[in-house]
């Protein structure tokens, strides 16, 4: 068999591992990347070290259903050398993870050549995919063509869209990674305005803090909602809310609260008073939010844990099983959900507090527009910044701009469609899509678990089509 993967990033690199271990019969893959960072994507590149995973090990481990695949590549000298102190477990820097992907992805490529398969990794972007004969011809973009059995559409999800029109303003950073590159041009005492108050966001207000950073900063974002933060661990497994309980019955909003409510009850907590609290997340001021979270991080009470795990573990499962009125309940509690799916870690929050409580640092919610020089407009009063970060992200779904025009020929084929949600569904069993782009979708973005589950699964689908 004959497998293309396009793309380089975590994704591909689930897909490569779950072949080295299936013990597939020899055949031929070939990995298409442009970029000079194989095997990192978009997240894991070189960058600062002030770039943080964030998530525990246990949740960051590429190979599915092994949870201490990373963590035994860790190993209990590094583990110890980036121990969190606040979170009891080791955090490192994203560029270090990337190297756990790259050694990863060669180990599987080594693997496989000695079980006899050919393997490639073409350093260009595929511009084209089209059904030829039984397989597949695809073509990159300096023109040549290459055949395939099976493709894996590995492309990752969009970069920041630019809301506010600032595109090649001076002084508008469009996509804020590496933050080693793009804060190496903002000058230690201007005033920052960071577009957006996700992780993203949050990533670049700790870089610029790190880099001794002494101007004005201000995250500007409609909802003014900040990430969660992280609690420790306790390694408590739900007993109500579980894969098994969602396939007995039928999966509607109310039915996953209930089995929410059932796992508090068992626990003595009181799911009124935790969804109350959830729900304040949009009207309580942030700082005075973060700063109970912060406080909070060793809190024993299990109610957050189990709803931000689920959201990884269930929650891909589940969504697509929800009735859409259902699913368009949650999508308006969209930011709500990411902020307490993806949670930052403590060490950034207390960064964050600190920068607060001196003052470096605030928060302008309702911005209306921003004008180029620049001048934010927001309900509250204005504000003048000398330098703008965009730091928002697209949602789960977006096309990735590299991969409009394969995208493109791909619907035009018949090989794939798009979902009526955002996202493409392959139409074809020779197409598969991994990732954040593969339609139908949850609509919180996946972290490492997610990718990994769906890239075994579809390398899985790929290897009984193509048998
Ligand atoms: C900034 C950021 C930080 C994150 N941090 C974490 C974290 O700490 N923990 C966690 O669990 N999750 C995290 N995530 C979520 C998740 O881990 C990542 O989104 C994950 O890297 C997704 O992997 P991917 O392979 O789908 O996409 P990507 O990593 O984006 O890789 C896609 C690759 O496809 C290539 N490509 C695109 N188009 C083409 C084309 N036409 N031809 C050939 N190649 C192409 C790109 O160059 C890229 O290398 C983070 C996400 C982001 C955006």
């Amino acid at each position: 068999m004959r497998i293309a993967i396009v793309g380089a990033g975590a994704a591909a690199v689930g897909v490569l591992d779950a072949l080295a271990v299936s013990g597939a019969e020899a055949g031929e893959v070939t990995v298409f990347e442009p970029s000079p960072h194989l095997w990192r994507g978009r997240p894991y590149g070189p960058d600062l070290d002030s770039v943080l995973v964030n998530a525990p090990p246990a949740i960051m481990s590429i190979r599915h259903a092994d949870f201490g695949h990373y963590a035994s590549w860790l190993g209990p000298e590094r583990a110890e050398a980036h121990l969190d102190d606040l979170l009891g477990q080791p955090l490192v820097p994203r560029a270090l993870y990337g190297e756990y992907l790259v050694d990863t992805a060669e180990a599987a490529l080594a693997e496989l050549r000695e079980r006899g398969w050919r393997t490639r990794v073409v350093a260009a972007r595929v511009v084209a995919a089209a059904r030829s004969g039984r397989g597949c011809r695809l073509r990159t973009e300096d023109g040549h063509e290459h055949a395939a059995d099976q493709v894996m559409v590995c492309v990752g999800g969009g970069t920041p869209t630019d809301h506010y029109g600032l595109g090649g303003a001076p002084g508008f950073v469009g996509d804020p990674y590496p933050l080693a590159d793009t804060l190496d041009r903002v000058p230690g005492g201007a005033g920052v305005a960071v577009i957006g108050s996700g992780l993203t966001a949050v990533d670049a207000v700790v870089s610029l803090a790190a880099r001794g950073h002494d101007g004005r900063i201000a995250l500007v974002s409609r909802s003014g909602m900040l990430p969660h933060v992280w609690q420790r661990p306790l390694g408590y497994r739900p007993r109500r809310l579980t894969a098994e309980r969602v396939e007995a019955g039928a999966v509607t909003l109310d039915g996953l609260a209930a089995l929410l409510r059932a796992e508090l009850d068992d626990a003595g907590e009181d799911f009124a008073h935790f969804t109350r609290e959830l729900l304040a997340a949009g009207t309580e001021q942030p700082v005075e939010r973060l700063r109970r979270q912060l406080a909070a991080v060793g809190d024993p009470s299990i109610g957050r844990r189990v709803l931000q795990e689920s959201a990884h573990t269930i929650g891909p499962y589940a969504w697509r099983l929800l009735p859409e009125p259902d699913r368009e309940r949650l999508r308006r509690h969209f930011r709500l959900a990411t902020s307490v799916a993806s949670p930052m870690v403590p060490v950034n929050a207390a960064i964050l507090l600190r920068l607060f409580d001196s003052g470096q640092l605030t928060v302008v919610s309702s911005a209306r527009k921003i004008e180029a020089g620049f001048l934010v407009r927001a309900d509250g009063g204005d504000l003048k910044a000398d330098v703008v970060v965009n730091a928002v992200n697209p949602p789960p779904q977006s096309v990735p701009h590299a991969a409009e025009p394969l995208v493109t020929s791909l619907l035009a084929d018949g090989l794939a469609t798009m979902h009526p949600s955002g996202g493409l569904v392959p139409a074809d069993p020779r197409l598969h899509v991994v990732g954040d782009l593969a339609g139908g979708g949850p609509f919180i973005t996946s972290g490492i678990p997610g990718v990994a589950a769906r890239a075994a699964g579809a390398l899985r689908t790929a290897l009984s089509s193509g048998s």
